[in-house]
């Protein structure tokens, strides 16, 4: 992709693994200030998955790229982004489905099932694309983890 970068981010662990993906879908921002964003429109979202740790799993993975893909790109390609209930919210600014809120949604969504692993890795950042022109970088907290 001809606007893509990689934003580093820093970590202390062994091995780094990044995932991207093209999540095709609609969304609209709940909010009068949101203008023209207020109507339901789409994006194909590009989005980069940073997952760092020091050990690998019994299959020598940090984590299966497959297996990241179906948890992420499975659950919200061509969605009404607004539609999952369960990440988001059309009350609670916080939880709208704006690019800033879907990075830190799919960070959760990522390190919930790291946190089912033995190897036990941490996703360390998310990068979404919403437009050639905008992005967001989500990087959790340590101590959110
Ligand atoms: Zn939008």
């Amino acid at each position: 992709m001809l606007q893509q970068i990689y934003p580093q981010v820093f970590h202390n662990f062994r091995y780094e693994l990044n995932k991207d993906m093209q999540i095709a879908a609609a969304h609209f921002i709940p909010h009068e200030a949101a203008g023209k964003c207020a109507n339901t429109h789409g994006h194909t979202y590009f989005v980069n998955i940073t997952v760092a740790g020091d050990e690998l799993d019994e299959s020598g993975f940090l984590i299966n790229f497959q297996q990241l893909k179906k948890i992420v790109h499975g659950k919200l390609d061509h969605t009404l982004i607004n539609d999952h209930t369960d990440l988001f919210s059309n009350t609670r600014a916080e939880d709208f489905p704006t690019t800033e809120v879907v990075a830190r949604k799919i960070a959760e969504i990522v390190q919930e099932h790291l946190d089912t692993m033995p190897n036990r890795p941490t996703c360390v950042q998310v990068f979404v694309r919403e437009s050639p022109t905008s992005y967001v970088v989500y990087r959790p907290k340590a101590g959110n983890r």
